[in-house]
């Protein structure tokens, strides 16, 4: 089930739901597991940070424009 371009869902857990998020920079695939019920909130329209609270910023970041740790930090490296 693919959520966005770069975010599909893995697989369906008893509580949770295992999300694949692929980097659109350097292209590596991240596992993100959430809570399926924070999951379908935030695809309700709940902002990433109230939906879940239990993630990393960069983790959450992934969720929102699919760009990994590494990528964020080269991008903003840049910008300097
Ligand atoms: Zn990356």
């Amino acid at each position: 089930m693919t959520i966005k371009p770069f975010l599909e869902v893995k697989e369906f857990l008893d509580y949770d739901a295992v999300l694949t998020a692929t980097c659109p920079m350097c292209h590596k695939k991240f596992d993100i597991t959430v809570n399926r019920t924070d999951l379908a909130q935030w695809r309700q329209g709940k902002l990433a940070q109230e939906a879940f609270p239990y993630l990393t910023p960069p983790v959450r970041e992934q969720l929102i424009t699919g760009t990994c740790g590494s990528c964020f930090d080269e991008l903003f490296k840049n910008f300097e």
